[in-house]
């Protein structure tokens, strides 16, 4: 069997060793949360817990923390006109979101299309503060969302001056922190966010659970899921224990990470591409950008082709988004960033995690001198 390496981190990570720890002990558990006996007690003791870290990951309290089944429900949640700010609810007239933002946000999740407005980005993949500032102008109580960090390009958004812009238009500003943790800062308080959205699995948690977290008194006035009375009554269903304690045990360890090594990695990947392909284009390296991430394009190489060719050789990668359908679709992010449509079509990313080596990366070079010297053979000569 060819050797793995798993180059694919931003779409998923690897479960922690903690997290499978925790939630094998909660698997052995009876009890459901909400029931007042000794074993409701043993699990509602774990989620509580849980939602501690997940508070503490974010510096957040940890009253503010709703789980959900991931991020994308954490995002249609956080997307509401009804929220209740100060303890009074209020009505946003608006929605606005950034044109690169995950489909869970730019669809503008409960807002009527007719509500919802884009804003531009620049070529570098960054929001452009004067384009929100004055976009927010005549909306009475806008409500902005603006990812924390791109999952395809990495390119992490000035977050603290757009708060600021957005407090200044009486806004509320929900931030989808989901590629952040472990990675970059993510202190709520930090941000100036209203509203975060972060996701377990990306952090090396279990799939299918997340959670949207307020600071202070901001609050979702309308559950998404109604029923029962779980969650302060902010998100029904009995709580999915297990994954939710794997949560909290990956988000108690997420700050562990080395992103020193993961930065020093990255960029030992990127000059190794840029010495075998000169050509490569590496979307938004002029912006400050997440530490593991990579996505890069050589002209006449397309991404279907390359990503297979990876894979047969035993290395995880792929094209920008891990869209649901599988499919390889040019990417929208860099349509909004107004990459050439051709360039877009050989968009590889290449996201690295805490348990990335040297010897992984130096492995990805050497496949990607001999993919690059035959994909391109007959185009150029390839610098050795
Ligand atoms: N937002 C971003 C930026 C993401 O990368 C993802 C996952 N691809 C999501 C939201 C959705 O998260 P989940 O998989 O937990 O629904």
């Amino acid at each position: 069997m060819v050797e793995r390496t798993y180059f694919d981190w931003n779409a998923t990570a690897p479960l922690r060793r903690e997290a499978r720890a925790a939630m094998s002990g909660a698997l052995g558990l009876t009890g459901n949360a909400s029931s007042v006996h000794a074993e409701g007690r043993a699990a509602r003791q774990l989620v509580e817990e849980a939602r501690v870290r997940v508070a503490d990951l974010v510096g957040a309290d940890a009253r503010n923390v709703t789980f959900t089944s991931g991020a994308t429900e954490a995002n249609v949640m956080a997307l509401t006109s009804a929220l209740e700010v100060g303890g009074r609810r209020t009505l946003r007239d608006r929605l606005f979101v950034s044109a690169i933002e995950h489909p869970s946000v730019r669809r503008g999740a409960r807002f009527p299309a007719g509500d919802i407005k884009e804003l531009a980005v620049s070529g570098d993949g960054v929001v452009d503060l004067a384009v929100i500032a004055r976009s927010l102008e005549g909306s009475e109580q806008p409500l902005v969302s603006i990812m924390l960090a791109n999952n395809e390009t990495g390119v992490v958004q000035p977050i603290r001056q757009v708060a600021e812009i957005v407090h200044a238009a009486s806004g509320v500003l929900h931030v989808d922190a989901v590629q952040g943790p472990g990675r970059i800062d993510c202190d709520i308080a930090g941000l100036g966010a209203d509203l975060i959205s972060i996701s377990s699995h990306k952090l090396g948690g279990p799939q299918g659970v997340g959670a949207v977290i307020s600071r202070g008194d901001i609050h979702i006035a309308d559950p998404l899921v109604k029923g029962g009375g779980q969650e302060r009554g902010r998100r029904a269903g009995t709580e999915n224990v297990a994954a939710i304690a794997g949560f909290g045990a990956a988000a108690a360890v997420a700050k562990t990470t080395d992103v020193a090594r993961m930065a020093f990695l990255r960029d030992r990947l990127e000059e190794g591409i840029a010495a075998i392909t000169p050509e490569a284009v590496i979307f938004g390296s002029a912006s400050p950008r997440l530490p593991n991430t990579t996505l890069f394009a050589v002209p006449g190489v397309k991404a279907e082709t390359a990503i297979i060719a990876f894979d047969l050789n035993g290395i995880a990668v792929s094209s920008g988004a891990a869209c649901s359908s599988g499919k390889v679709q040019a990417s929208s992010v860099l349509a909004a960033m107004g990459v050439d449509q051709a360039l877009t079509r050989g968009a590889v990313r290449v996201s690295l995690g805490w348990s990335t080596t040297e010897a992984e990366v130096h492995r990805f070079l050497e496949t990607w001198k001999l993919l690059a010297g035959s994909l391109l053979k007959g185009r150029r000569g390839i610098a050795a």
